[in-house]
């Protein structure tokens, strides 16, 4: 059996050489083979430098070099385009993915009764509140208008079996939102909860704008909810309209009101206005996600590799 180890490294000079040293102890106890692909996403420190010498001290070790920074999607997907294992992880560089749930997750595998398993952090200890609260508020939301699964607190940290693995590189996309994909592809998950763990050296690189257009993102991808919400809420202006009209007219019929208010008719033909960009935007967005897959273009390209047999472009 041979077990892959999938590293996205953007930045992380300071938490790999931990990482190595303690994933390494822990797959060398479980005594399978093991291969481990470290990405590195166009980092500009010392990472690749780093990833050259673990190379050259161990066969196991793989590197491979994105030409600029991809994001860890695309970080990701190049890992799996190039996993070679039965059983295939992704795990982050700074420990945040303790190495030693691995024999745990592993045994899970060997009974079958599962492809894959997956983690969730049971709490956000160590996170501010406010980013914790959206983060709820969004998984609430996708949820509620996505078909697809997206558990809350799950990690990107899982294992799988090679079946699932050549499901996801067939999800050739390239807007890519994973938690997205690994719920739309199905097969059986077991769920393992474990403490959130702080990283080990360095700091995130997520902002809370980055994660916010994520988030956006992971909706758009998954879900034609916003877009119906845009027509439905015209068609209800519509009819609501129509019905004002009539009132009106009524009422003029009547009472023969003269012209006043013109101050209210200003305010609703501003909103209206609103409302009508804002549904625009929404398409917009939608377009744009299209624009962006028709180009076909690749999701990574690698500069670097110690490898030979590598998927340099995809
Ligand atoms: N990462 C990456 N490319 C990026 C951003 C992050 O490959 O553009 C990697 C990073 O090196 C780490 C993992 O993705 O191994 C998770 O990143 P981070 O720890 O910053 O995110 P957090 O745990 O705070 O959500
Ligand atoms: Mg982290």
């Amino acid at each position: 059996m041979l077990l892959s180890i999938i590293v996205p490294c953007y930045n992380e000079q300071d938490a790999l050489p931990f990482f190595y040293s303690e994933a390494t102890r822990i797959v060398r106890s479980i005594g399978c083979d093991y291969e481990y692909i470290f990405v590195n996403d166009g980092s500009k420190d010392g990472t690749l430098y780093i990833l050259r010498q673990l190379a050259d001290q161990d066969k196991h070790v793989t590197y491979l070099s994105f030409s600029r920074n991809f994001g860890k999607e695309a970080a990701m997907y190049a890992g799996f385009c190039n996993a070679n294992g039965d059983y295939v992880v992704v795990m982050d560089a700074d420990m945040q993915d303790p190495p030693a749930l691995l024999p745990r997750m592993i045994e899970l595998l060997d009974h079958k009764e599962y492809d894959s398993v997956a983690t969730r952090r049971a709490t956000r200890t160590g996170e501010s509140p406010i980013r914790s609260w959206f983060a709820r508020k969004f998984y609430q939301l996708i949820n509620r208008i996505s078909d697809t699964e997206i558990v809350d607190g799950a990690r990107d940290f899982r294992l799988m079996k090679r079946e699932m693995v050549d499901a996801i590189v067939e999800m050739s996309e390239y807007n890519r939102f994973s938690k997205g994909i690994f719920g739309w592809i199905g097969f059986r998950t077991y769920w393992l909860s474990y403490e959130n763990v702080e990283r080990v050296a360095g700091k995130t690189k997520w902002s809370f704008w980055k994660l916010f257009r994520y988030a956006i993102d992971g909706i758009i991808n998954f879900s034609q909810v916003p877009l119906s919400v845009a027509s439905w809420g015209g068609v209800l202006m519509t009819f609501v309209a129509f019905l004002l009209t009539i009132a009106i007219v009524i009422r003029r019929l009547i009472f023969g009101d003269p012209v006043a208010g013109w101050a209210s008719t200003i305010c609703i033909i501003i909103f209206i206005g609103g409302i009508q960009l804002f549904c625009l935007g929404i398409m917009g967005q939608y377009v744009a996600k299209t624009y962006i897959e028709t180009k076909h273009r690749p999701h990574f390209i690698i500069a670097e590799t110690n490898k030979r047999n590598v998927r340099k472009i995809q």
